[in-house]
């Protein structure tokens, strides 16, 4: 039986990778691929519809239907708008699908994924940071099975298999240190949005490029981790390993590390969760030692990347600081890519909205309360955006 499948963000970095590896075994052969969803770029998400014979496609952006409509004309594929027909499309029955918006706006489609006891694959990584608690509930309910797409988290769930939970010592996340890496921390202060977007290692979409610029990536991945993989603070370690091979390592408590190493290529975790348990042939570079040489690593600098420290404030508060945190830091990029605010910046304004004592009496609130995530989530944003109207 073919199996049931969506991507949502299908037209971005991680979607269009799926659609790759999805096509690659077999497409409409092999799948019955019932949603697809994109935003702006509705060519490609019809393009997409069409070769992998969608049930239904649609864009975030209600303006762009119209568009949508007459490329899928006569191909008897729905088309549909909006987030509510996102998160409607997310309650289609499937047995698999990748959640692969970016930001928080992708919360609803996991959750969707969740609630009708699918197997998600999880790149969206800001869903379970500001919703971790309720995110996890949801699939333990629902008898989901979580599998996490992120690479770092991917390498870690790789390493567990077969492990006994109460022999987990500790987590390493191995982080690049993105394009700032030797950068002074003068010379970050006058950094271009196209400069920030540039990363050395992976080919990403514009928003995560910068959010590993910023190490803010990694400050979501740490709270990621904590919540997938149930760690306390001092058991999450990051390393700078600028060759990116190691993907991430586990450490037991007999003193073992098991590493994850493969090349840098999102098509391996997006390939393991796909097939998992099984593990598929992969069109990913194989690595070679003799070639490679060496790998580095060098403890990262909280002083010029602060982001890494608040993430561990946040893993100490807990409660709703995990939406607080992202939304913040998502308002504060859109304040950088629009020249309003600087790059460094960014985590200034962050670290404001986790002072601020209205939204630390919000924190307190019901962290299973889908309201109570949305409110907060907005009342950070807006925190941010006054901050930087009244300068
Ligand atoms: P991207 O910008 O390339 O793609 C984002 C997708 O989301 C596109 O399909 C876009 O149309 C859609 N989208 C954008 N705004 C939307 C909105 N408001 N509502 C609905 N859809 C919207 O991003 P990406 O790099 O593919 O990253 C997607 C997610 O995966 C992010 O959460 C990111 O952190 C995570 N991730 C990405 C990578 C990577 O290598 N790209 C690695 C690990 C995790
Ligand atoms: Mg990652």
């Amino acid at each position: 039986m073919r199996r049931k499948i969506s991507i949502f963000g299908a037209t971005g970095s991680i979607g269009q990778n799926t659609v790759d590896l999805v096509q690659r075994q077999g497409g409409a052969e092999n799948y019955n691929i019932i949603a697809l969803s994109g935003a702006a770029n509705v060519a490609l998400l019809a393009q997409q519809a069409i070769a992998l014979q969608a049930d239904i496609a649609i864009t975030a952006l209600p303006e762009k239907l119209p568009e949508l409509q007459a490329l899928l004309q006569n191909t008897g594929i729905e088309s549909a708008a909006g987030a509510d027909a996102i998160a409607e499309s997310a309650a289609r029955e499937i047995d698999w699908a990748m959640s692969a918006i970016v930001g928080a706006a992708g919360l609803n489609a996991s959750l969707g994924i969740a609630r009708q006891g699918a197997t998600l694959a999880l790149a969206n990584k800001e869903s379970i940071v500001c919703a971790g608690e309720l995110l996890l509930r949801e699939c333990s309910k629902n008898n989901a099975t979580l599998l996490p797409v992120d690479s770092e988290h991917s390498a870690i769930f790789q390493a567990l298999q077969g492990a006994k939970p109460e022999t987990l010592e500790r987590i390493i996340l191995t982080a690049s240190g993105g394009p700032f890496k030797d950068h002074s921390l003068a010379g970050m202060h006058s950094v271009t949005p196209a400069q920030a977007a540039a990363h050395p290692k992976w080919k990403m979409g514009k928003r995560i490029s910068i959010d590993s610029a910023t190490m803010f990536n990694k400050a979501l991945e740490v709270i990621e981790a904590k919540h997938l993989f149930s760690c306390k603070p001092d058991q999450i370690e990051v390393i700078i390993h600028p060759q990116s091979i190691i993907h991430s390592m586990v450490g037991f408590s007999d003193g073992a590390m098991l590493a994850h190493l493969g090349s840098p290529d999102m098509r391996g975790p997006i390939g393991y969760a796909l097939n998992f348990p099984n593990r598929n042939p992969l069109p990913l570079a194989r690595l070679d030692f003799a070639k490679l040489a060496r790998l580095d690593f060098a403890a990262p600098d909280i002083t010029r990347f602060p982001a890494l420290r608040l993430a561990y404030r946040v893993l100490e508060t807990g409660g709703l600081s995990g939406a607080v945190f992202n939304a913040a830091k998502e308002a504060a990029m859109d304040a950088f890519l629009a020249g309003k605010t600087g790059f460094l910046d960014m985590a200034m304004l962050v670290e404001k909205a986790l002072d601020d004592p209205y939204l630390n009496e919000q924190i307190a609130g019901d962290v299973f309360s889908l309201n109570a995530i949305t409110d907060i989530d907005l009342a950070a944003r807006q925190f941010v955006n006054a901050l930087i109207t009244n300068g």
